[in-house]
């Protein structure tokens, strides 16, 4: 297996930069809890370089044609895909995710990623709008310029993609800063963007905790920052965003609905119940944690769920059978045993899990409570973690009102096989993604993201291409210029 210790903590204008002055982070392996890499938080003088840097590369990049830029990126789209395994195990390494996941999800969404929007980079253009008398305006799609994106730990390597393929399709350069947790996996996209031809300073990745991000996102030579993070910490990037009037993509937290019903196909119900809260070891901010299920239907699916996780093949996640891996850190392991006790003592069912596993690293196990109630902490709040909460309901009015009443937005689904409902359901449920019959697939064509306190624009599709670039509008004038006197 590879060593995790990357040649240095961080990567900017095409080449790999240490400074040992910086705080250092140590990288735990999940699944044991072993310190196996070591990178230093950026210090003041890394900043600046990598902003410096960004805003040199960006001028070089901007010059070329979107053809040359989107070659590049499909390009490097190539080599992922080629460099698959590495990836994949080094996402293991660095999130706990198991292989069975991270070979079919991670490095290959990145790449997925650099070749939509590599393919669209040649095709970015403004238009010709005619007006009376053979005057007419043109617009000119331009890159923001320097594009700040911060990483949560969950998808290290798909986050620094989708923020760093739309960023620089359009002729931006990125300052990524991943999160203090994942701290690998976004170098390796640096290097392989350079090594597929990315001119230097185009895409730096700086290391550090939340004074990093905060120092990159107050700083004049940023034109914009997308944060995939919790609400809490969008709320203070937005806030200093706002200060500098830069552009922001949010991407944040939720605690999203799924609503099925007595006529749900019961199998698909369970499988779409299951990757929507325990894939990733229920890391996955778009999870449908809020499990809805119609009374008729109720018993059936509690006995079908129990059935089917007493399949779930726990433990190595380098092993390639296994199919539930550690959580991220034990820090996050607590939090989310510090919900499971609020379940308990606010009178949820315990029907499977709850209990941390007796072996090294942060193993809980897939826990699922019933009879929960609208009021219970683990029906309001993200927990981020392997914590299903089943709610049951009788009609669908009382549904979508239950589903609705979070202050969260950022993905809903729902199963049923009667066609008229399933998108009168999920036309009115208040989220910036919504499912029929399956959960939580992210293809890059579909926009990506979220409503109310879950977020603000979109990643993916070409809905990305509106939020790192913006239209100027020229307007030509044909005719004589007539002035009052
Ligand atoms: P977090 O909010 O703690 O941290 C996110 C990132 O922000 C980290 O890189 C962190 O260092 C940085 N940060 C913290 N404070 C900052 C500040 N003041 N200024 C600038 N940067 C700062 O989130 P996390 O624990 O890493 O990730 C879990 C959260 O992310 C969950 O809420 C989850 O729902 C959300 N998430 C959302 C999406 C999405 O696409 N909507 C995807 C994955 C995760």
């Amino acid at each position: 297996m590879q060593d995790p210790q990357p040649t240095a903590s961080h990567f900017v204008n095409g080449a790999y930069l240490e400074d040992t002055a910086g705080t250092p982070i140590d990288v735990v392996y999940p699944a044991t809890g072993a310190v196996i890499a070591r990178v230093h938080a950026a210090t003041p003088a890394v900043i600046d370089a990598a902003l410096d840097a960004a805003v040199a590369g960006q001028k070089v990049w901007a010059a070329m044609t979107g053809t040359e830029r989107g070659r590049i990126l499909r390009r490097a789209a190539d080599m992922m895909r080629d460099r698959n395994r590495a990836l994949s195990e080094l996402e293991t390494l660095d999130t706990g995710k198991p292989m069975q996941e991270t070979l079919v999800v991670d490095a290959t969404s990145g790449a997925d990623a650099l070749e939509y929007f590599g393919g669209l980079a040649g095709s970015l253009t403004g238009e010709h709008i005619p007006l009376a008398g053979g005057d007419f305006v043109y617009t000119r799609r331009v890159p923001l310029g320097v594009c700040v994106g911060i990483g949560a730990w969950n998808y290290p390597t798909q986050i620094a993609c989708w923020k760093g393929a739309p960023a620089l399709a359009c002729g931006n350069a990125m300052v990524f800063k991943p999160s203090e947790t994942t701290p690998l996996c976004a170098l390796k996209v640096a290097e392989i963007l350079h090594e597929a031809g990315l001119p230097a300073g185009v895409y730096n990745v700086v290391q550090g905790m939340g004074e990093v991000g905060g120092a990159l996102v107050t700083d004049p030579r940023v034109a914009k920052v997308s944060l995939t993070g919790s609400v809490p910490t969008g709320r203070k990037v937005y806030a200093a965003a706002a200060e500098g009037m830069k552009h922001v993509t949010m991407e944040l937290g939720g605690k999203s609905p799924m609503l099925i019903f007595d006529d749900a196909d019961l199998e698909n119900a369970v499988s779409g119940a299951i990757l929507g809260n325990f894939y990733s070891s229920g890391q996955v901010c778009s999870n449908g944690t809020r499990v809805f299920v119609q009374k008729g239907i109720k018993d059936a699916f509690l006995a079908r769920l129990s059935e089917r996780l007493a399949h779930v093949k726990i433990g190595d996640p380098m092993d390639e059978t296994v199919s539930f891996g550690p959580m991220v850190s034990e820090r996050q392991m607590r939090i989310v045993e510090g919900y499971v006790d609020a379940g308990l003592n606010e009178g949820a069912r315990l029907v499977t899990g709850g209990k941390q596993l007796a072996r090294e690293g942060f193993y809980l196990p897939p826990t699922v409570f019933a009879d929960v109630t609208d009021d219970m902490s683990i029906a309001r709040e993200e927990i981020f973690g392997p914590v299903m909460a089943v709610l049951d309901f009788d009609d669908e009015a009382e549904a979508i009102a239950r589903a609705n009443d979070t202050p969260f937005g950022l993905a809903a689904g729902v199963f049923t096989q009667d066609i008229t409902r399933a998108h009168r359901v999920i036309a009115a449920l208040e989220a910036g993604t919504g499912y029929i019959n399956t959960y939580n697939l992210a293809p890059v064509e579909a926009p990506f993201g979220g409503t109310k306190a879950s977020g603000v624009g979109r990643e993916n599709s070409k809905l990305a291409i509106e939020h790192y670039s913006e239209m100027r509008s020229v307007y030509v004038a044909m005719n004589d210029v007539e002035a009052p006197y």
